[in-house]
């Protein structure tokens, strides 16, 4: 191999992964095989930036046998929690209907409304926003606690299994 004459450039590259040779001695001082060495340098350093970000291939199958391990659907969980919160809040509004001071306070707003001549339905609605501004604190107390215990029940009811007959 003279020193014009360039090296075939597959023999260039195994020597460049062998690390030595005389293609590779010859491309140190020619321009030309300097230039196509440092393009494929930069084309080895694209390619292996554009593999990083890939996510590994058993991705996939890991996600879908966590998701097939999933305990208890979320949409059952719905269901069976609705009612008893639908239940609750029954109660909770139930004491406050029955609480006399509250009751009192909004037979008042409702008189008063009523004597202004308002109709019945904006009476109501004025009569619910009286109510919650009296007594918005013993109502939402009563609320979060009914909702608590609701909750807690619930996942009592979901952890343990609930046996139908002792139920
Ligand atoms: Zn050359």
């Amino acid at each position: 191999m003279t020193p014009n004459q360039c090296p075939d450039l597959e023999v260039l590259f195994t020597e460049l992964e062998a690390g030595e040779g005389s293609a590779l001695d010859h491309a140190a001082t020619c321009a030309l095989c300097s230039a196509v060495l440092e393009d494929h340098r930069q084309l080895e350093k694209d390619l292996y930036r554009l593999a990083d970000p890939l996510p590994p291939p058993t991705l996939v199958a890991n996600v879908m046998a966590r998701v097939a391990t999933e305990p208890t659907p979320l949409r059952r969980e719905l269901w069976a929690g609705i009612p008893i919160l639908v239940a609750s809040l029954g109660v909770g509004l139930g004491l406050l209907i029955t609480n006399d001071q509250a009751l009192s306070q909004l037979g008042a707003a409702l008189a008063a409304l009523v004597m202004d001549g308002k109709g019945l339905l904006q009476g109501l609605a004025s009569g619910a926003n009286a109510l919650w501004s009296t007594a918005a604190g013993p109502v939402a107390a009563i609320l979060i606690i009914l909702l608590i215990v609701s909750l807690s029940g619930l996942k009592r009811l979901v952890g343990d299994g609930p046996n139908p007959s002792q139920a």
